[in-house]
């Protein structure tokens, strides 16, 4: 008879984050798949759990993948763990489990961490609904057009971040999405856990001003803020944005954006109405 596939969620931080039945199911599968085997037997070791442990990864989840579905059809119980939290959510796993579901293999989830839902329940952002959209883009480029793409979206935006890209991503987030309420949650569950709240760039200035930018991070987004952002004169808008380095078209076509207004709209509003044309010289 053929066996199971746990997708067993393990600490980001904490070890004691770990539920009673992960850890008995870590201690009763026959293997657990893990991303790098020297980092889960830190948790396996704290919890006295002596299975073996079978290394995926990105580089050979696929091959792999046809070696774990034929073992478990063979009656193996395996499971499966990423470095931390959830695995398959930024993380390896999905190849092994979409494999496991074409072969018709029951695969049981057992829940625990998962850093966007630790930084989402603090950060006192709407929780009715939330758009998670992994890590942004490398490349500045595509990550203002990934951003621009979202500007609409009035879920709550969470994103995971790189230590060395939190400033850029940040000043990104302003000149693209205006002014939004952000949180940035840093090393949830572990000793320096902080959570930031404030404008993109308030955030900024604060972690700007330390000596060195470490940790992980998790990056929420709040919807666009129309009332309080309708005060500001569309000029004062514009000119920030462009002060943020932000070409004047495309300062142009966000304030548009976050006012609902065309860009002819905008362009007309910063222009003014049609004076008398003065003639030079002419008194009046
Ligand atoms: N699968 C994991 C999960 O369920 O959270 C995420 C894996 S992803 C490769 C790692 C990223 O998650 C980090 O770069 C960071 O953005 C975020 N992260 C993981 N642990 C975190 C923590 N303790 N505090 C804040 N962010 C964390």
């Amino acid at each position: 008879m053929s066996g199971r596939l746990y997708v067993v969620s393990t600490p980001i931080g904490n070890l004691e984050d770990i539920t009673y039945r992960a850890v008995r199911i870590l201690k009763e599968a026959d293997w657990i798949a893990c991303e790098d085997t020297r980092t889960t037997r830190r948790l396996l070791d704290y919890y006295g759990i002596a299975t073996r442990a079978i290394s995926y990864h990105e580089h050979n989840e696929t091959e792999r993948a046809a070696e774990l579905i034929a073992r478990i059809e063979q009656g193996e119980n395996g499971a499966l763990v990423s470095d931390a939290g959830t695995p398959l959510l930024s993380d390896p796993g999905y190849r092994v489990v979409h494999a496991a579901a074409e072969a018709g293999i029951r695969i049981e989830p057992v829940p625990g961490p998962s850093a966007l839902l630790a930084a989402l329940v603090v950060s006192g952002l709407p929780t009715d609904q939330f758009h998670f959209a992994g890590f942004l883009p490398a490349k500045q480029g595509q990550r203002r057009h990934l951003l621009e793409s979202l500007a609409d979206e009035t879920a709550t935006l969470i994103f995971y971040e790189a230590p060395h890209r939190i400033l850029e991503t940040l000043e990104d987030i302003g000149a693209i999405l205006g002014k939004r309420n952000i949180v940035v949650a840093r090393e949830l569950t572990k000793l320096y856990e902080e959570v930031l709240r404030g404008t993109a760039a308030e955030i900024s200035a604060s972690l700007a001003s330390r000596d060195l930018i470490r940790g992980e991070f998790v990056v929420l987004i709040g919807k666009a803020l129309e009332p309080a952002a309708a005060e500001v004169p569309i000029e004062v808008m514009i000119d920030a944005l462009i002060g943020a380095g932000v070409d004047r078209m495309e300062a142009m076509k966000t304030v548009a954006r976050e006012r609902g207004l065309s860009k002819r709209e905008i362009y007309k509003l910063i222009s003014g109405p049609p004076g008398p044309k003065i003639k030079p010289g002419a008194r009046n």
